[in-house]
């Protein structure tokens, strides 16, 4: 039994708390007033009224906090800035868990001494979160296209964890799957899933006959100059994760649908994408536990 402050997070969060409430943990929560859990072991919480030195983890929302320590906070009014004083107030075994964490969280946990865990660190994790990201994204090509996502001309930038299942996906539907990949071994696996590779340099002439293309490299793939040969009926859905890698101001002065579609899994399927962190969760605190 775990006493847990949960500081904020989406819907996905929501079955989080029921999951770990079930195992008999005690979840204090932070950011979640206007949502009711009928279980005597969760309870609604007040940082000015918490003793935190009881707390033996803290459950931060999948972004973690922003460059200023501010964490988001969906389900009630105000703003939460977590800081090193907060922390440091914690006995020194607590673990601070998140998806991925920024500079700024990184260093405030290192000044406080406490272990920080970044869920989305582990492949599996990612993978698994794959699944109602691209299906995500299928659903937006749909609502964004006038045209069938059948026989529409595809092209995913990126072959990772998310651009592999997105192109299977839309490979699936019945798309025609172009996949650019810098990697030599990438461009065979394309080859092999029997979509068609394409070498960063070949890009820019492909894009002028691309009904949708998805981008999930985290970095600036879609600049202006790329924009130029592309065609305004084009939409283009922008995965990777702020700042994203597509230039919307570029998009936006020469008019061509963007999407910046970020948390989708939280979106589409928010209790398959609650029951991924629960499983993760609950495995990483049982084993903080024995190392304690
Ligand atoms: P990943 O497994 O690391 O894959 C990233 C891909 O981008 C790899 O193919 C990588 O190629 C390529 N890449 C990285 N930097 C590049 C560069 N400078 N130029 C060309 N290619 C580059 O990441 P992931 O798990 O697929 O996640 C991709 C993005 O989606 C991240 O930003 C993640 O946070 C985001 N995400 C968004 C959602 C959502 O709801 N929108 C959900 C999940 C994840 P190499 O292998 O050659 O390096």
């Amino acid at each position: 039994m775990l006493y847990i402050l949960v500081v904020g997070g989406d819907k996905r969060y929501i079955h989080v708390i029921e999951t770990l409430a079930k195992l008999e943990n005690n979840l204090y929560l932070i950011g979640f007033d206007t949502v009711s859990f009928d279980k005597s072991n969760v309870k609604h919480a007040k940082l000015e009224h918490m003793d935190l030195s009881i707390i033996d983890a803290i459950i931060l929302p999948i972004a973690g906090t922003d460059e200023r320590g501010q964490v988001e906070i969906m389900y009630a009014n105000g703003h939460f800035y977590l800081t090193e004083q907060i922390l440091s107030s914690t006995p020194d075994h607590c673990t601070i868990y998140t998806g991925t964490a920024n500079d700024y969280l990184q260093g405030m946990c290192k000044a406080a001494q406490r272990s920080l865990i970044r869920l989305f660190d582990r492949d599996d994790v990612a993978i698994y979160n794959s699944i109602p990201t691209a299906e995500g994204a299928l659903k937006i090509a749909i609502e964004e296209t006038e045209e069938t996502i059948h026989n529409a001309n595809v092209c995913v930038l990126g072959f990772g964890r998310v651009g592999k299942t997105v192109a299977r996906l839309f490979h699936a539907v019945g798309a025609n799957v172009y996949v650019v990949a810098r990697n030599h071994a990438d461009l065979a696996r394309v080859t092999e899933m029997g979509l068609t590779p394409i070498k960063p340099n070949r890009l820019h002439k492909l894009l002028a006959d691309m009904a949708i293309c998805i981008n999930t490299i985290p970095s600036l793939a879609i600049d202006d100059e790329r924009l130029t040969n592309m065609s305004i009926s084009t939409v283009i859905i922008d995965l990777a994760s702020k700042p994203g890698g597509v230039d919307f101001v570029a998009t936006q002065r020469r008019g061509i649908k963007a999407v910046h579609a970020l948390g989708l899994p939280g979106k589409t399927a928010p209790k398959t994408a609650g029951r991924i962190i629960a499983n993760i969760l609950m495995e990483s605190l049982k084993s903080e536990q024995k190392h304690q």
